[in-house]
């Protein structure tokens, strides 16, 4: 196994060169930052500190669930998704069974299943997206699930509510479909694409959602899953008592209600990503068309512009752990961090494509 890889943090790149006011376009954060709202509860949870979170986040889960038009016994919070995710693996995975996921799928994935001794069946990608109906055919008698990114990183692709169902409709019921849907708030057809609206049907579905994206707050480490009571409950048995902390629960219970907030960033970010493909469209640049907050770009000796750009004080993403050996993942930043990112980007590719 290797190591997750981070998108190089900013004061890393900073200490290093000696520079300041580098800009990171690794990690598909909201570059607006939380909102006043959130801030103001951050606030006011640090003071009372001293005293262990409520570990099952109450007031929390009674919230979102009036929200996701659940019953809160059906949502489980984690220490961000990525904490969901291996806590899944960790509880249904074992020594010879297998996980299905997808070729160009989300590291974390194969981390998981082979963290938890299980054996990764990486079905390949068609244009990119997920195969799903290949991803169903892989499933045998030792496949106990399948990871599915709903939008894809770090491929930006999509599939439909309809794609979806059909998946489930295909894949046997004691096998979990696992759909993470970190991004999906920023589909144009947000909410519309959900698989939430399938989990009556499917005791055998989870959904994935994080604060960690369109919410801002990467920093708090907060990220659930939905699912049938039942699962929710083995999930609890293994799931560290304080796995979320007081300010998540207080800065997430703030940007739940935040509406305009969020919708603020998705209108920001069609119109960055939209900005951010035409500038490609302009150089010739090949990209993968995405439905996230984020692009990936086809430069192909993708190691030497990643180098190029980080002495630039640009920092993106490096794919090739996800085999994608000649693209880069740039996520969409703010204004003039796009202006900054597009300057350093004509003078290395200047250099490079020649
Ligand atoms: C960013 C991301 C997440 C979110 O991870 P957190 O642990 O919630 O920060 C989950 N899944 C995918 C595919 C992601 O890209």
């Amino acid at each position: 196994m290797h190591p997750y890889e981070p998108g190089k943090p900013l004061e890393t790149l900073e200490r290093e060169l000696g520079i300041r006011g580098a800009v990171k376009l690794a990690s598909n954060e909201n570059p607006r930052g939380p909102g006043e709202a959130v801030r103001a509860a951050l606030a006011h949870g640090a003071a009372d500190l001293s005293r262990y979170p409520d570990g099952s986040a109450f007031r929390f889960r009674e919230r979102l669930a009036a929200l996701q038009g659940v019953h809160p016994d059906q949502i489980l919070l984690g220490n961000g998704s990525n904490d969901v995710l291996e806590l899944i693996a960790r509880v249904f995975l074992a020594p010879g069974t297998t996980g299905v996921i997808d070729q160009h799928a989300f590291v974390v994935y194969p981390l998981a299943i082979a963290g938890a001794g299980g054996q990764v069946r990486a079905v390949p990608s068609v244009a990119y997206g997920h195969d799903l109906p290949a991803m169903a055919a892989a499933v045998d008698d030792t496949t106990r699930l399948m990871f599915i990114a709903n939008p894809n990183n770090p491929t930006g692709t999509v599939a439909s509510l309809q794609e979806i169902e059909t998946l489930l409709e295909a894949v046997p019921s004691d096998v979990l479909v696992v759909v993470d849907e970190a991004y999906c708030e920023y589909h144009h057809e947000a909410p519309a694409t959900t698989a939430l609206s399938l989990l009556d049907r499917f005791p055998n579905l989870v959904v994935t959602r994080t604060f960690s994206k369109i919410y801002g707050l990467a920093a708090l480490r907060l990220g659930y899953a939905v699912a049938a009571p039942e699962l929710v409950s083995l999930l609890n048995r293994l799931r560290q008592p304080f796995n979320v902390n007081s300010l998540a629960l207080a800065g997430g219970l703030a940007a739940l209600d935040d509406v305009a907030y969020v919708a603020e960033s998705r209108r920001l970010n069609a119109e960055g990503l939209a900005a951010l493909e035409a500038a490609m469209r302009a150089r010739g640049v090949p990209y993968i068309p995405s439905a996230g907050n984020f692009l990936t770009i086809e430069v192909g000796a993708a190691g030497a512009y990643y180098d190029a750009l980080l002495r630039e004080g640009v920092i993106v993403r490096p794919v090739a752990g996800y085999g994608l050996g000649a693209h880069l993942r740039v996520s969409v930043g703010l204004a003039e961090e796009m202006a900054r990112f597009l300057e350093s980007f004509d003078r290395v590719h200047g250099r490079l494509a020649a």
